[in-house]
């Protein structure tokens, strides 16, 4: 079965809710293409306005983080039951800014991923290694490790659902973006260290890259076999770059 292609944009802390509904509507018309899903993360106070617009038209809604409690005495949180029942499908967990900036450590994100799953919806799990690491050459050692901890106990049928997100901490915001060949060396080690953790739903996991896709650099990554769509940050808050990357993967996938 092919593997359906996902473009995902994350607005980070970006676009206030007056910002987010006009622009809503635009990318509204890029929904629904057999093999192109696209899904839209706005902040969680854009989250329910937006989805009511986008997820109508087949636009997914996503979140850019959760905590991994359901409920509780977790002030400023927001859980992932929260996040389904506002009609979300998917939730970026462990997203570097996040590791960096707030020390979020992969036990966490492996417990993140967990109440994701068990919210109804599916983890994309951002991992990948920091330019000190690939020039060390520990770019895999980083990378599988992440995912041997955030995915540790997790079901076959449970690893149907998950999206992993490829972003090479160095890539992201910065405009350098890994080769096609670096990303898919990286993607095609990932989904063969899959392999013997959960067999042929190996081939069912979306691996997404990350890390400054743009307009002209997207066709040449959607092209390579293990790229099965791409997280999208600062280019996602411009319709034409979106539209074209959304469209890159439309030519590429089909
Ligand atoms: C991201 O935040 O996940 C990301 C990939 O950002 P950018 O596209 O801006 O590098």
């Amino acid at each position: 079965m092919a593997r359906r292609c996902l473009v995902a944009a994350n607005w980070k802390m970006n676009m206030t809710l007056s910002q987010a509904l006009p622009f809503a509507e635009q990318l509204a018309t890029l929904a629904s293409h057999p093999a192109v899903e696209v899904a839209v993360a706005p902040a969680f106070v854009a989250l329910f306005p937006v989805g009511q617009v986008l997820c109508p038209r087949g636009v997914a809604l996503a979140a850019q983080n959760c905590h991994a409690a359901s409920s509780g005495a977790y002030t400023g949180e927001v859980s992932a039951p929260m996040l389904a029942d506002l009609g979300c499908r998917y939730v970026i967990v462990g997203h570097s800014e996040r590791r960096q900036l707030l020390g979020e450590a992969d036990d966490f994100v492996a417990r993140k991923v967990k109440a994701v799953l068990a919210a109804g919806m599916a983890p994309i799990l951002c991992v990948g290694e920091t330019l000190e690491e690939r020039e060390g050459g520990k770019t895999l050692e980083r990378v599988l490790g992440q995912l041997q901890a955030s995915l540790a106990g997790l079901r076959r049928e449970e690893g149907a659902q998950l999206v992993i997100a490829y972003e090479p901490v160095w890539a992201i915001g910065t405009g350098k973006t890994a080769t096609t060949q670096e990303a898919q060396e990286v993607h095609a080690h990932i989904r063969e260290w899959l392999k013997p953790l959960w067999g042929e739903v190996a081939q069912q996991v979306r691996i997404l890259y990350g890390g400054s896709v743009k307009a002209d650099n997207a066709a040449q990554l959607m092209a390579q076999p293990d790229i099965d769509g791409a997280l999208v940050g600062g280019a996602s808050l411009q319709f034409e770059e979106f539209s074209a990357i959304v469209e890159a993967a439309k030519q590429a996938k089909k």
